[in-house]
Order: structure tokens, then C-alpha cells, then sequence
């Protein structure tokens, strides 16, 4: 008999194992359980359950394990209205790169901040105005759709700017300081916490 075709009932595999089936009947199935590798798997995996849930003592335990098997994969799932949150590391800030032993650019002239998080690469140019405000132009590198900036200081938002279809953004004229950007990609949220312009 061919494994694939062969399906010896299960009741009666579990009747083996725990040794109800008439002598002559055990002995048939035992030498059947030696060509056939499907009822083999079967009763090897009969074993292991009824082992298991032996050893638990418990009528519990099965449904407890299923119920953390739901719970970590909903874990690794990412949840509906949940967004996963970044913080960008700077990677590169123009005004290092200038001078040296220590001698700094005028803090008049533009600069270029980059910042990664995660996939995300976000170009910040600032640009000087006569009056002492700065332009900040950003760009978001691959531009995520529906991209969406805003503009933190302390506690408040100071300005909402939705993103260009090349991830492009722009705060005009502003007052020296240290600022937060977020960015709203969707499914994430990334902020730039160390903005001094
Ligand atoms: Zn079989």
C-alpha cells in the first residue's frame, strides 16, 4: 500500500497507542506502522501531543497556547492606525566638513543637514535671509506618498507642510532656535529632534 493513499483511521492509531486494540490487531498494525511512513508520521505525532498534553495536566494549556500564538503574531504584524516611530540619525552636516581645527563657516551662509531613519534619507538645506530667518527646504528620499511635515517647537505646532510628489517640503523665515520636524509617511512617523537652525 502506497503512503499516499493509505488513511488508517485516526481513532484507530490513538487506539494503539494506548495499547485497546486486540492483540492480533496490534501486532497487524505495528508491522503495517514499519512500510507505511503517513501512519508512522501519525502516530509519531499522536505520541507527541497526547505526551504533551499528559505532562500538563492541564485542559487549559492548549488554548492559552493558541491564544499566545495570536497574540505574538498580531505582535509582529503591524497594527491599522498604529504608527511605527523613528527618530533620524544625522549623518552628515555640511558645516563639519569646512573647516579645520575647529574653524566654522559663518553661520550666515547655507548649510546642508542629512538625516537618515531606516530606509528614509531627508535633505535639509538652510538658507540665510538678510533679516536673520532662515528657509529650510527639506526633501525626503524614496518620497513617500501623501508625505506630510510638521514643524515643532516645545510643545506646539508651528507649521504643517504636505509634501511635493518628490518628497519635497518647505518652512520659510524661521527665527533662530531649536526645532523638531515630523514626518507622516502613512505607516510611520519620523522625527528630526535636534534641529538648531
Ligand atoms: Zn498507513
Amino acid at each position: 500500500m502506497r503512503a499516499a493513499t493509505c488513511a488508517a483511521p485516526f481513532a484507530r492509531l490513538a487506539d494503539y497507542l494506548d495499547g485497546k486494540l486486540a492483540a492480533s490487531d496490534q501486532a497487524g498494525l505495528e508491522q503495517h506502522l514499519a512500510h507505511c511512513a503517513s501512519c508512522a508520521a501519525h502516530v509519531a505525532w499522536l505520541r507527541l501531543v497526547t505526551g504533551i498534553m499528559r505532562a500538563d495536566h492541564s485542559l487549559e494549556a492548549p488554548q492559552a497556547t493558541i491564544q499566545r500564538a495570536i497574540a505574538l503574531k498580531q505582535r509582529l504584524r503591524p497594527q491599522p492606525g498604529l504608527l511605527e516611530r523613528l527618530v533620524a540619525a544625522l549623518v552628515y552636516d555640511s558645516r563639519s566638513q569646512l573647516g579645520l581645527a575647529g574653524v566654522r563657516q559663518s553661520p550666515t551662509s547655507s548649510y546642508q543637514l542629512l538625516y537618515r531613519a531606516g530606509e528614509l534619507d531627508i535633505d535639509l538645506q538652510l538658507f540665510p535671509r538678510a533679516s536673520g530667518h532662515w528657509d529650510v527646504l527639506g526633501q525626503a528620499l524614496p518620497a513617500p506618498a501623501g508625505l506630510k511635515v510638521e514643524l515643532w517647537q516645545g510643545d506646539s505646532t508651528l507649521a504643517s507642510a504636505p509634501a511635493s510628489n518628490y518628497g519635497e517640503f518647505r518652512f520659510p523665515s524661521l527665527v533662530p532656535g531649536q526645532y523638531r520636524l515630523a514626518l507622516y509617511t502613512g505607516q510611520q512617523q519620523v522625527d528630526i529632534t535636534d534641529l538648531v537652525v
